[in-house]
């Protein structure tokens, strides 16, 4: 039997939590963990699988209430079962599996599965890299990455090219065979599994040279992905059939995609805002300016008030990142710094010189404030 954690454990969490805690509590999780930032490291990667795992079901309406009510079975009808596919409620549960999981293992001889069963292919596994204009717009992308496939020559069977599996002649295609034992009690009749075809029944005299007669092939699998907008650094898109191809007719599994968004040099990530930090001159800010700030979406101008300070935010309303999979879209945050001159000529200093004689307190509010705070602290 499995022995799988809890997923609210695993993303440590109680049962109660919201979807934004579990959104939360995810990414620093699959941040912490991520195979680029723990590279060879088999527990990290590990943790990072049960992490996406966890997320996939717990961030799935449905899933979740399902896996609330039934806990890993409710979302995983193999789980328990010992069976190693099985699509979710399908018509292709392997019920010699499920039989042997329950009365294998208990001291008699374990029947063997069987090798005829329509069986749902495993999960592959690709990581793709984005620019992070591309994880904030969508995008379309090739991903090339390696998986098993059916054999294209012999078209699954293992059967060399114009040749078919034959009827196993031990078994007259049944599988298995009877054997007569002599025991102390008599002559006692066995069913066994034949070993001529290993119960398939069928045996393949030719065998395909392209798969050695598997009927599956590992290969470079090339497909165009549709990244949908708002996909942040680290998360997993599951691309359904895309995966390792089952056996005996039964589906592929899925390719779980890891996106990497590459860091942008001015922009930066929080929640689906983007903030980036704008310098404007000194006498921009003191006398007010119209700026040009630079988005996702082309340049806007903008105008900065006369007195702008340094560290003061502006917002440019839905230039932010598209939400994943809702409609919307976050705003752009922009912080105001500001450039003081370097090297200036004698004369411009000059100039400075008389320009601050002319000012004074109701010029430098925030100085003047800072002064009266420690008024009396130091005696003189
Ligand atoms: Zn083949
Ligand atoms: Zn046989």
């Amino acid at each position: 039997m499995s022995d799988k954690r809890d997923y609210y454990e695993v993303i440590g969490l109680n049962r109660g939590a919201s979807d934004d805690e579990i959104k939360k509590a995810y990414r620093k999780l699959a941040k912490k963990y991520h195979p680029d930032l723990n590279p060879n490291d088999k527990e990290a990667e590990a943790k990072f699988k049960e992490i996406n795992e966890a997320y996939e079901v717990l961030s799935d309406k449905d899933k979740r209430a399902r896996y609330d009510q039934f806990g890993h079975a409710g979302v995983d009808p193999s789980y328990g079962a010992g069976a190693s596919g099985g699509s979710p409620f399908g018509d292709d549960i392997d019920l010699g599996d499920i039989f042997s999981s329950f009365f294998g293992g208990f001291g008699g001889a374990r029947r063997q599965a069987n090798p005829n069963a329509r069986r749902r292919g495993s999960d592959a596994e690709a990581t793709i890299s984005i620019s992070f204009e591309e994880s904030a717009k969508g995008c379309k992308k090739e991903v090339s990455y390696n998986n098993i496939d059916e054999c294209n020559e012999c078209s699954g069977t293992g059967a060399e090219k114009g040749t078919s599996p034959k009827t196993c002649t031990a078994c007259n295609g049944t599988g298995q065979v009877r054997i007569n034992q002599r025991t102390p009690f008599g002559v006692m009749q066995t069913v066994r599994t034949c070993e001529r075809c290993h119960g398939k029944g069928k045996v393949i005299e030719k065998p395909c040279k392209k798969c050695s007669g598997n009927g599956r092939i590992r290969k470079k699998t090339t497909i165009e992905v549709t990244i949908p907008a708002g996909i942040d650094d680290g998360q997993i898109l599951n691309v359904r059939g895309k995966g390792n191809a089952g056996s005996n007719g039964g589906p592929s599994g899925d390719l779980h995609l890891y996106v990497n968004v590459r860091p942008h040099p001015i922009f930066e990530r929080k929640g689906d805002d983007v903030w980036c930090e704008l310098p404007v001159t000194f006498t921009q800010a003191a006398l007010g300016a119209e700026v040009v700030v630079p988005t996702l979406y082309g340049k806007v101008s903008y105008s900065i008030h006369e007195g702008t300070q340094p560290g003061d935010v502006f917002k440019l309303k839905g230039k932010g990142i598209a939400h994943l999979h809702s409609k919307g879209m976050g705003d752009q945050f922009v912080k105001v710094s500001i450039e003081v001159p370097r090297n200036i000529s004698s004369k411009q200093k000059e100039l400075l010189k008389q320009f601050e004689e002319s000012l004074d307190d109701k010029n430098y509010q925030k100085r003047k404030g800072f002064f009266d705070k420690i008024k009396g602290m130091f005696k003189e």
